[in-house]
């Protein structure tokens, strides 16, 4: 059998459906569908906890409700969670193989990261005042951000006074 891995899995829009937000902080909806199977299955052969903001008890306890093998973090200052067949809810971020979360950006490189962030939380009002794709908005602040970061005439960077081209003019004029 390959060795275990530890798998981070957020708690609210991964496992609890979490369709009204926070709300009033309670765990208001069922879990998302497939969650616990996929928790069982993940369980048997990883180590797996819950990475979650939320009181752990309230969590360990709804996940237990539901069948779901689960212990709150207790320990100060642990670093690691290498358990199978037990989740672990913690409030710290443990390291692990993969971080399973809904509001995630993969990181490659920080153009690119920027450029992802860029578009957060303008989709919707992107989509209700046009239908203008949030790739272009990334690109265009990516534009500005060169623009202001030019050269001046002593060979320094008119924003940032670093010797020119600075670092923040190369990742904003590396993809294009
Ligand atoms: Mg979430």
């Amino acid at each position: 059998m390959p060795r275990s891995r530890t798998l981070a899995v957020d708690f609210d829009g991964v496992i609890h459906a979490y369709s009204r937000g926070w709300h009033d902080g309670t765990i208001y909806d069922p879990p998302l569908p497939g969650a616990l199977d996929a928790l069982h299955l993940l369980l048997a052969d990883d180590a797996v906890f819950v990475f979650t903001t939320r009181a752990v008890d309230q969590v360990a306890e709804w996940l237990n409700e539901r069948g779901v093998p689960a212990k709150a973090d207790t320990t100060r200052a642990r670093k690691f969670w290498n358990t199978r067949g037990t989740v672990l809810v913690t409030n710290r971020k443990l390291a692990a193989h993969a971080y399973l979360d809904d509001r995630a950006i993969r990181f490659r490189d920080w153009q690119q990261a920027l450029a992802e962030l860029a578009a957060v939380g303008r989709a919707d009002e992107d989509a209700a005042s046009s239908n203008a794709p949030d790739t272009p908005s990334a690109a265009v602040r990516l534009a500005r951000i060169a623009e202001a970061h030019t050269r001046t005439d002593d060979g320094t960077c008119a924003e940032c006074g670093h010797r020119w081209p600075c670092p923040t003019y190369g990742w904003a004029t590396l993809g294009g």
